[in-house]
């Protein structure tokens, strides 16, 4: 069977991950959140003194780059890849409102992108891959077969979140989070480097209104018919 590369890209708490690992169990296919990338330099940046309450030192964190490992290791209980950061599991500490506050202005650092982008080409390299993030279709992998942009109401996707963080025991208010998403949307989207943006050629799904289950048939439907037309 012929495989393809499936780019998921869209605003942040879209779901985009959850679609993602889905549709990789289903084909076979490796998934890789690179969103986790983002999220473990900016852990690194916070644990090694780059960013304090109100200042990012962008010089430091760009010298101290081939410092930090990353990796993804499968974790066959749970179906995925955790995020491993210089040989530490640290796929619980990027998922908290601390990181999420800062990753964006992290993600805004060319030099950080093109390490991250670099690395996720080579893990794309064979197809057979499904990558979500913000910049797949447009710039690392823009030939891909299949590239799905998603988004839903900033109401709707901040209740997503705040559900999973509390549900996962965090303390934290639904005001902060709708914040967190707001904030993040407007530095991905107006970014000079890879700005969030949908690429030409991305079949756009809004998910406001959708179950998991009626997402993931419309997905697999598309990928089923890009592969046999790759064939
Ligand atoms: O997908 P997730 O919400 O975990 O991503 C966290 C942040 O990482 C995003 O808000 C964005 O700033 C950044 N990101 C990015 N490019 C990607 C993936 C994530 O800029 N490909």
């Amino acid at each position: 069977m012929k495989k393809i590369t499936i780019a998921i890209d869209g605003f942040s708490s879209t779901g985009k991950s959850t679609l993602a690992k889905q549709i990789a169990k289903k084909l076979g296919y490796v998934y890789v959140d690179t969103g986790a990338m983002y999220r473990a330099v900016t852990l690194y940046a916070m644990q090694n003194g780059f960013i304090d309450e109100f200042e990012l030192n962008k010089t430091g964190l760009i010298e101290s780059l081939s410092a930090i490992q990353l990796s993804f290791q499968f974790n066959s209980e749970l179906g995925f890849g955790e995020m491993f950061l210089n040989g530490v599991n640290v796929e619980k500490q990027i998922r908290t409102l601390e990181v999420s506050g800062f990753v964006s202005q992290i993600a805004e650092i060319s030099e950080v992108r093109s390490m991250l982008v670099k690395q996720q080409q080579q893990m794309g390299k064979d197809k057979g891959v499904v990558m979500d993030g913000r910049d797949i279709g447009t710039v690392v992998f823009p030939d891909a077969e299949l590239k799905i942009f998603m988004n839903a109401s900033p109401d709707v996707r901040a209740q997503r979140r705040f559900d999973e963080l509390t549900e996962k025991g965090q303390l934290v208010s639904y005001d902060r989070v709708l914040e967190n998403v707001l904030k993040r949307d407007h530095i991905d989207t107006s970014r000079e480097d890879s700005p969030l943006v949908k690429a030409n050629d991305a079949i756009e799904i809004d998910n406001s209104n959708l179950t998991r289950e009626e997402q993931f048939h419309k997905v697999l439907e598309l990928a089923e018919k890009e592969i046999t037309k790759s064939l």
